[in-house]
């Protein structure tokens, strides 16, 4: 039963969709329109069954919840999950079908681009609902969001090696870069041009082959990247990396990617603080992307005036690790409570018009 799930957390809505014609299987959970119209990616991924997946678009849709809470956008938390495998199960017809559903929302729930879906499958979505962003082509289209989320996660990473390391130059730091996707990439080139050296894994040999020819990065095997002996483990491909087993064996004293759910649970939190490493919490560094986006559908596309927002990112979570030193608790609680304050404000009647 939904409202039995352990991640269900009074989300407003969770729509099972279905598409028998091309395939279609999809989740849409919006966890709450308290800031705004729930905005947040699609993801494409060949869940090993329904009850992942479910957990999945629960989880994410929370973290959008609080992702936009801290960014200061005036968007709700939500996200999709489409059942499939990118490489072979993409279709026109599945993506129409996909914006179909979408379009039923009203407007509650706007789609982007995640992990296994481009700005061409977010563009198809569009043939059937105006309710998608990070477009390539029309009104004030943003395009892809990745070199966004990318520089937040590259600002970020140097602001917690500034607060743990004591320094604010990234020559001859380490880095393990996990997944070399949209963000993975956009992050290793940014790392290398500062002259960071890099440890990379990902599923695809062939991604783990571009990237270490580009960067002469030393390739681990995916199972061996958070035991990488390094400064800062970058988490940039899917969630709950750290989690009781990885955590026994991480080297590095900063934990900083683009990763949402990078905490298998939330004492995880607790326990990296525990063993002295700094947590960038996942929504707040990887907020660039949906700046971006909220940019697209909130206001006349500025490039610049997004740069400067996504420019505040290492500014909160310096916030976050400062109070997290004072007050003695896991960051990640900090930004729980702080993006928790933010919605609940919200929620309060009267909030948003006087806001
Ligand atoms: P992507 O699909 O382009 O890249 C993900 C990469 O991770 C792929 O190359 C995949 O092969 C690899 N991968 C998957 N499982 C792996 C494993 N076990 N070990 C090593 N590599 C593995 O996705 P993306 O857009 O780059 O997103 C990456 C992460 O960042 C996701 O968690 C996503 O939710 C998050 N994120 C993305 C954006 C964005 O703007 N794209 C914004 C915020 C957060």
């Amino acid at each position: 039963m939904l409202f039995d799930f352990p991640d269900f957390d009074n989300h407003e809505l969770v729509l099972f969709g279905r598409d028998a014609a091309s395939g279609l299987s999809a989740i849409i959970a919006v966890h709450s329109t308290a800031l705004g119209p729930a905005c947040g990616g699609c993801r494409m991924w060949p869940y090993a069954n329904d009850q992942e997946a479910m957990r999945d678009a629960l989880r994410l849709s929370r973290g959008m919840s609080y992702k936009n809470a801290m960014a200061g956008l005036p968007l709700g938390g939500g996200k999709s999950v489409i059942i499939g495998d990118s490489r072979k199960d993409k279709s026109d017809d599945l993506f129409r079908a996909f914006g179909r559903i979408i379009d039923s929302l009203g407007g509650k729930y706007i789609a982007a681009e995640d992990v296994g879906i481009s700005v061409a499958d977010v563009m198809t979505m569009g043939q059937t609902t105006p309710h998608v962003a990070g477009l390539s082509k029309g009104h004030d289209a943003s395009g892809d969001p990745s070199p966004f989320t990318a520089y937040g996660v590259y600002l970020g990473i140097k602001a917690a090696v500034r607060h743990k390391l004591g320094t604010d130059n990234l020559k001859g730091v380490r880095v393990a870069v996990q997944g070399l996707g949209n963000v993975g990439s956009h992050l290793c080139q940014r790392l290398a041009d500062d002259g960071a050296l890099l440890t990379v894994t990902d599923i695809h040999a062939d991604a783990v082959a571009r990237t270490v020819d580009r960067f002469a990065a030393l390739a681990v095997a995916p199972d061996a990247i958070h035991a990488a002996d390094v400064d800062v483990y970058a988490p940039c491909a899917l969630g709950a990396v750290i989690n009781p087993h990885t955590l026994e064996t991480i080297k590095a004293r900063v934990v900083a990617g683009g990763a949402n759910n990078q905490l298998e649970t939330d004492p995880m939190g607790e326990a990296l603080r525990a063993a002295g490493i700094l947590y960038a919490p996942d929504y707040v560094i990887n907020g660039g992307g949906i700046i971006n986006v909220s940019a697209e559908v909130t206001q006349d596309y500025d490039r610049d005036a997004v740069l400067r927002q996504v420019e505040r990112i290492p500014v909160t979570l310096t916030e976050i690790f400062r109070r997290a030193d004072r007050e003695n608790r896991p960051t990640s609680a900090v930004a729980d409570q702080m993006a928790r304050e933010i919605l609940a404000a919200a929620r309060t009647p009267g909030a948003k018009a006087a806001a």
